[in-house]
């Protein structure tokens, strides 16, 4: 499956949450790109760059990189996707990994929450974790792209018949409870 919802939805929570429910790997975009930051490696610098400004990392990388971990042994069960696809070429380019592979999507879990509540909650996240893209105007230029690449993939899964829209307000405990409901017999 893939988790969608703008930064603050508490994507990232319900992620690895999901993957506990359901004992399935979560793969997060934006965790293996820290990751390589951390590690200096060479595409760790390159992301770099583009995370700094609160840009998409070019597709080719990202792409290429969501390939490669979708080869690995721990995902034949199932999946989380976090943070990916993000615009619609990265829709486009997991359709043909999946099919590549003979793996397939059954739902696709849409976070919501307002944007005062997202604010909110980024600028506590900032304070706890001290993400360097979490300063207001990375954070707003973020959520601007969310808006313009991210939300309108939305519909295009919807007309697929996978899409779970899930509200996002709440304690945590009640969100992943929703969402568990909503996804029924979607996942199993
Ligand atoms: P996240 O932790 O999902 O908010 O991702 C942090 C940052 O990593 C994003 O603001 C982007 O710069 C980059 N990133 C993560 N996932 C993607 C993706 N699918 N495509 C392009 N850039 C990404």
């Amino acid at each position: 499956m893939v988790i969608m919802g703008p930064q603050g939805s508490g994507k990232g929570t319900q992620a690895a949450r999901l993957a506990e429910h359901y004992a399935i790997p979560t793969i997060s975009t934006g965790e293996i790109f820290r990751t390589n930051i951390a590690k200096e490696t060479e595409l760790g610098a390159e992301a770099q760059k583009y995370i700094s400004q609160g840009e998409l990392v070019p597709d080719s990388l990202t792409n290429a990189m969501v390939r490669d971990r979708l080869a690995a042994d721990d995902v034949v069960r199932g999946f989380i996707l976090d943070g990916y696809p993000r615009n619609f070429a990265q829709v486009l380019e997991l359709d043909t990994v999946l099919g590549d592979l003979g793996f397939w999507l059954d739902a696709v879990v849409q976070l919501t929450a307002d944007r005062d509540e997202l604010l909110a909650r980024m600028a506590k996240r900032a304070q706890i974790e001290g993400r360097a893209d979490d300063t207001p105007e990375v954070i707003a230029h973020r959520l601007d792209i969310y808006d313009e690449q991210t939300a309108p993939l939305v519909s295009a899964y919807a007309q697929r018949g996978i899409l779970v829209a899930v509200d996002g307000t709440g304690t945590v405990e009640e969100v992943t409870a929703r969402i568990i409901s909503a996804l029924g017999s979607l996942v199993g």
